[in-house]
């Protein structure tokens, strides 16, 4: 399989500013939002060796779980479409019709949507619950919810090769820390890496950050941190404050920003350069890991947001 649709040389580094913070150190964007239009960001990554892995071994079918929201269903969708793989979605909860965007790209892709509910969706990692996929759809190849795993931590791993430039600080959004712990592998001991906990109560992110780094590298690797102060209120939950930020962000830089991603990360990032944490002279790179599909099944709830905020 060849990841010709893939355009690496699309993942530019882009200077951004930061509204009303006078003075900050140099922040850049690495554009992995822009690689391909449906499977891109971390996504991409998470999936390479996965994909590669599952056409090794002969699997024709990909499985996996998320909400209905989820990034990780529609890159899977997408990924299945794309490198010709057939796609199951256990979704978690009731099914709603219309279906929701992120749901309609994923039926529209071929993906076969299973809903079961959230009970039943708690033990989705059961030997009981594993043997009954595996009566029920055959010999699947199973990525697990949010697609982490050590595949995952493989592909992530490369992401700093993309960066020709030297550089402190490499932060990413946190919502397995896969992404955070296939960096930190990749960097293997140079630079900090920071991850943003877009969960609330993400403290585990650190234990699961350090079981995932320690299984990959074998190496107790500590430059990293987890910032648990951004998820404002927890996964998906959105405030003015977050949502006025992200758009004078959009504004000053031209670049959109999802509400559950990466806009929390980069609001992280403004506060901790406001609060002076960075030294004047420190380089930062952040990754726009996509996302932006999700913005759709916001937007309502960011027009509620800003209708009372003119009130
Ligand atoms: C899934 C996702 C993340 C989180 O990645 P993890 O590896 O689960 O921490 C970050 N940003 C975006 C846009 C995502 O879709």
């Amino acid at each position: 399989m060849l990841f010709n649709d893939i355009d690496l040389s699309k993942a530019k580094l882009q200077k951004v500013n930061l509204p009303n913070v006078q003075t900050h150190p140099e922040i850049f964007l690495l554009r992995l939002d822009l690689i391909h239009p449906q499977i891109h960001g971390n996504k991409f990554f998470k999936m390479k060796y996965n994909l590669l892995e599952a056409e090794k071994n002969n699997f024709d079918t990909l499985l996996t779980f998320g909400g209905a929201y989820s990034n990780h269903i529609h890159a899977v969708a997408a990924a299945g479409k794309i490198f010709g793989f057939k796609t199951i979605g256990i979704i978690r909860g009731e099914e709603h019709l219309p279906l929701n965007p992120t749901l309609q790209f994923a039926a529209d892709s071929g993906m076969k949507l299973i809903y079961i509910s959230r009970s039943e969706y708690r033990k989705k990692h059961t030997e009981d619950f594993l043997s009954y996929i595996k009566d029920r759809f055959g010999n699947v190849f199973i990525i697990p919810e949010g697609g982490t795993n050590a595949l995952a931590l493989k592909g992530c791993a490369e992401i700093p090769d993309l960066i020709k430039t030297d550089y402190d600080y490499l932060c990413t959004a946190c919502g397995t820390a896969g992404t955070l712990s296939g960096i930190t592998a990749g960097l293997n001991g140079n630079k900090k890496i920071i991850g943003f906990s877009v969960l609330k109560g993400g403290g585990f992110l650190k234990e699961s950050a350090e079981n995932l780094i320690l299984n990959f590298t074998q190496k107790h690797l500590s430059n990293w941190s987890i910032k648990m102060d951004y998820h404002f209120g927890g996964y998906a939950k959105i405030n003015l404050e977050l949502v006025n930020f992200m758009n004078e962000f959009e504004k000053l830089n031209d670049i959109a920003l999802d509400p559950v991603y990466t806009g929390k990360m980069m609001f992280g990032i403004f506060d901790l350069a406001r609060k002076n944490s960075f030294e004047k002279n420190e380089k930062i790179i952040a990754l726009h890991t996509g996302g932006l599909q999700g913005l759709a099944g916001m937007k309502d709830k960011i027009a509620g947001l800003l209708k009372i905020q003119s009130c």
